[in-house]
């Protein structure tokens, strides 16, 4: 199994995940071209891909979905709540691109088993997935407010997890945003922050996972520096020190992770 993502953070996501004879784009929320460069970049020609599938129906995830799906020809994968949502930004998608999952009941794309699961966020019906391959295991989740015991269950043993570490509990507040916009990111149903990554890092450790990328990083209210260093001394006061971590990069390729 290989995963790229390509872009993470507030302002734009997509990754790919290959396996198999199976290539999918994960969320579009950047401009046809910047995906098409980012993509040429690693040498992965969109012809290539089998699908595209969307978490949530915010722009950031959503942006240039109908616009590359019409031009390569891609399904879109969603749910029913993302789809109804996300309709201004699929227009003129022919109805046969369109394709309905539901959150919690798994199913294949060419030799990939994806399951969507629900994640807590402000959007309609927000997901994140797991995706198995000949005994490997990936799960992709951002955007999520808490990271449930749920969400530990679905995720333990993963061999990569990519995991939201949105913000800097003490930038945020001492920011700009307005004050509702704190609220909204701060809750159960915003982004998760630096800290509550790394305890839930600790907790996915327990499980056997020993690698994570720290995605979704905020524009104003992190760096990459503060994302990492929080998990990297959380995880060294809980005696681990055989995870792995590395910071999403938010607009340009992060790597290339086999697994
Ligand atoms: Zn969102
Ligand atoms: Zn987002």
């Amino acid at each position: 199994m290989r995963f790229i993502p390509l872009f993470s953070g507030s302002s734009g996501n997509a990754s790919v995940i290959e396996a198999g004879d199976t290539m999918l784009l994960i969320d579009a929320g950047v401009t046809f071209k910047a995906l098409s460069l980012a993509l040429a970049s690693v040498g992965i020609s969109p012809e290539r891909l089998n699908g595209i599938l969307i978490t949530h129906d915010h722009s950031d995830h959503t942006r240039g979905v109908g616009v590359i799906a019409k031009k390569y020809g891609l399904p879109v994968y969603a749910n029913g709540g993302t789809h109804l949502k996300m309709e201004p930004y699929i227009k003129g998608l022919p109805f046969s691109s369109i394709r309905m999952f539901r959150t919690d009941e798994d199913f294949y794309i060419g030799d990939i088993n994806i399951l969507p699961f629900k994640t807590p966020h402000d959007a309609s019906e927000s997901v994140g997935f797991v995706f198995t391959f000949k005994g490997k295991k990936l799960t992709y989740m951002t955007d999520i407010g808490c990271f449930r015991e749920s969400m530990l269950n679905i995720a333990a043993g993963s061999d990569l997890v990519f995991i939201e570490s949105n913000h800097d509990i003490e930038m945020l507040k001492n920011g700009t945003y307005p004050y509702y916009l704190k609220q909204r990111i701060l809750s159960d149903r915003g982004h998760l922050s630096n800290d509550n990554c790394a305890k839930a890092l600790i907790k996915l450790y327990e499980t056997g996972v020993r690698f994570a990328v720290l995605a979704h990083l905020s524009d104003e209210n992190n760096t990459p520096e503060a994302a990492f260093n929080t998990s990297s001394v959380a995880l060294e006061q809980a005696g681990i020190e055989d995870m792995r971590i590395v910071v999403a990069k938010k607009d340009a390729v992060t790597g290339i992770f086999e697994i």
